[in-house]
């Protein structure tokens, strides 16, 4: 098969400008999920990062708490052992108990200390959290607004298509080959762009899919109005350029 006689070459051209249109609305429109997917893993990514700050400032809040509530219940120990004390007769057992409410104070000044350098700890992971929450907010934000512009893109992409869809219609319906017509579609879909318009500006016109020259006869068949040249290479429909 050298050519492809049509009436219908012109309708072609115009409905394969249509497909092409509407395949790179669709390809966008497919990646649409993937880009919602991206902006949503950033925004975890962050969250993830403020959660490891947060829960710091819980557990030195926790661990500070805990020292607080030992130094006042060795308070409490110490002034049972002072009362005890005064009930004391044997000497033995009163220096015991001198030693013990010692020993007790060390522990109390000790729970204080660490107390009062939890809080340090504290104020510096409180600092660290704030800065991660700033981050996390910001990136919310950015979020919000990439997912709404897709979303907007997504319905203008959808409009397109169904625009592009339209024109294909009404140009198919004034298709008179039928046949030529239904072998366009079979094969478009399964090679995507299969008419390609050549160049034939006086030098050596060659085929725009292959790169190969065309025979004097090819050359002269795609010059027909009514008429695709086939490409011997590549079978590339082949129709002149309209300057
Ligand atoms: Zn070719």
């Amino acid at each position: 098969m050298d050519c492809i006689k049509t009436a219908d070459a012109k309708l072609l051209l115009e409905i394969q400008k249509t497909d092409f249109q509407r395949s790179l609305y669709e390809k966008e429109l497919s990646s649409v999920p993937e880009k919602i997917k991206t902006e949503e893993n950033a925004f975890e990514k962050e969250k993830a990062a403020w959660q490891v700050f947060a829960d710091k400032v819980k557990s030195l809040q926790l661990k500070q708490r805990q020292a607080e509530l030992k130094a006042a219940e060795t308070e409490q120990t110490i002034e049972k052992y002072q009362f005890q004390l005064h009930s004391l007769k044997d000497n033995a057992a009163y220096q015991t108990m001198l030693m013990q409410i010692e020993n007790a104070k060390k522990t109390k000044d000790e729970a204080e200390t660490a107390a009062l350098m939890l809080l340090d700890d504290i104020e510096s992971a409180q600092a660290e959290e704030k800065e991660a929450k700033r981050n996390l907010c910001a990136c919310e934000q950015k979020m919000k607004d990439a997912l709404l512009k897709l979303a907007e893109r997504k319905k203008q992409l959808e409009a397109f298509i169904a625009i592009e869809q339209q024109k294909k219609n009404s140009l198919a319906a004034k298709i008179t080959d039928k046949k030529i017509f239904e072998q366009y579609e079979t094969v478009s879909r399964k090679r995507g762009r299969i008419i390609f318009a050549v160049k034939d500006d006086g030098s050596k016109p060659f085929c725009p899919n292959c790169n190969m020259s065309l025979t004097a006869n090819t050359a002269g068949l795609m010059r027909k109005a009514d008429t695709f040249a086939v490409c011997p290479e590549c079978f590339a429909w082949l129709c002149r350029e309209i300057v």
